[in-house]
């Protein structure tokens, strides 16, 4: 049985997400796993997927139109490598652009699409959340093909191999111009990624005005941390859509999570579920955010964020 990887990169790096896609992917069929790096200019970054372990092969589509491809077109690329190559499982991160293109590719293939995978028991037995997390479903493929979505922070990273494997070639398809990318804005944020970060402060709806977000910003710095927030607060203007945690925002896996005046909604904790340690700091003791904390402080979020300031030391970017 042969299983692809999407691996996860930025045309220079591979992405450390792609050792965890592989780990895995291992867990689905230990012998046959390949890796697809899909981009222009990205032979560097084959080379750094052949060194991981596990990997028997690594499959380069490299043109200039896959630079930024639109879902469409990474449909058809995943498609037709998919029936060329017969493999029974298609696996890239849950991330905004897999989850455009992987259902799309499963269409055109008549095939099945699982999303946001957190555990892989074996090939018959894979785990995702359901209802904001509420439930966790044990599914059992039956399609011939099956186009998935995983959950790399709830997964092992796999090692780095002894020696690199071989790295191939396959044509690229043609761009599908149904739909054109006009442009890709950066964020420009020197903070680490959210869905990444080891530190993430977060402030919610009981922050009260945007510009006192700036003491939930001033700690997130303080300890090289990524800034967070709910939906009521990104609804109320308090901060960017981009940071919102939750069902319907990012998934956040850090080693700590800190809530400012956030009351802890059932769709909120769904974000946050893979944080290691979560500390909440509510002026309401019966908020139910209470009841997931590892550490939870009854007071008020303009006195606390402050003095959390002023007593921890301050880190470096940590993500
Ligand atoms: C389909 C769907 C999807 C959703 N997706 C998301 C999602 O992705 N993410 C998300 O966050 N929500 C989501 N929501 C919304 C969610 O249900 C809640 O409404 C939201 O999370 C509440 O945000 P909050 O905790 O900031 O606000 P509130 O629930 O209003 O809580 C504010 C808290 O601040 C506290 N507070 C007030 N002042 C202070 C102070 N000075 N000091 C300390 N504490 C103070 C209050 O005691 C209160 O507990 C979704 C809802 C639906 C229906």
């Amino acid at each position: 049985m042969k299983v692809l990887v999407i691996a996860a990169h930025d045309a220079r790096q591979l992405d450390a997400v792609t050792a965890r896609l592989v780990g895995a992917a291992g867990k689905l069929s230990p012998a046959e796993v390949h890796v697809l790096v899909m981009g222009s200019g990205c032979a560097a970054v084959a080379g750094q997927a052949a060194t991981l372990g596990g990997v028997s092969r690594v499959l380069c589509a490299d043109a200039p139109h896959l630079a930024q491809p639109n879902a469409e077109t990474v449909a058809r690329q995943l498609a037709a490598l998919a029936l060329a190559e017969g493999y029974r499982f298609v696996v890239a991160a849950h991330g905004m652009a897999a989850r455009a293109a992987l259902p799309r590719a499963a269409a055109l293939r008549d095939a099945a699409f699982l999303a946001d995978v957190t555990a892989v028991e074996s090939a018959q037995s894979l785990v995702r959340p359901m209802y904001a997390g509420s439930v966790l479903a044990r599914v059992r493929p039956q399609a011939a093909q099956v186009f998935m979505t995983v959950r790399p922070a709830a997964h092992e990273p796999c090692a780095q191999a002894a020696a690199a494997c071989e790295v191939g070639t396959v044509a690229a398809v043609a761009p599908d111009t149904r739909i054109r990318l006009v442009g890709r804005d950066e964020a420009g944020d020197t903070r680490p990624d959210l869905a990444r970060a080891r530190v993430v402060v977060a402030g919610g709806r009981g922050v009260g005005a945007a510009e006192h977000m700036k003491l939930v910003e001033a700690l997130a710095d303080h300890l090289g941390g990524a800034v967070g927030a709910s939906r009521a607060a990104v609804d109320a203007g308090f901060a960017p859509n981009a940071i919102q945690v939750g069902q319907t925002g990012k998934t956040v896996a850090p080693d700590v999570y800190m809530a400012f005046g956030i009351s802890g909604a059932i769709q909120h904790l769904a974000g946050i579920k893979d944080a290691r340690v979560i500390v909440a700091v509510n002026k309401d003791a019966d908020a139910p955010i209470f009841s997931v904390a590892d550490i939870g402080l009854v007071g008020d979020l303009f006195e606390v964020l402050p003095a959390l300031r002023r007593a921890l030391p301050e880190l470096r970017h940590a993500s």
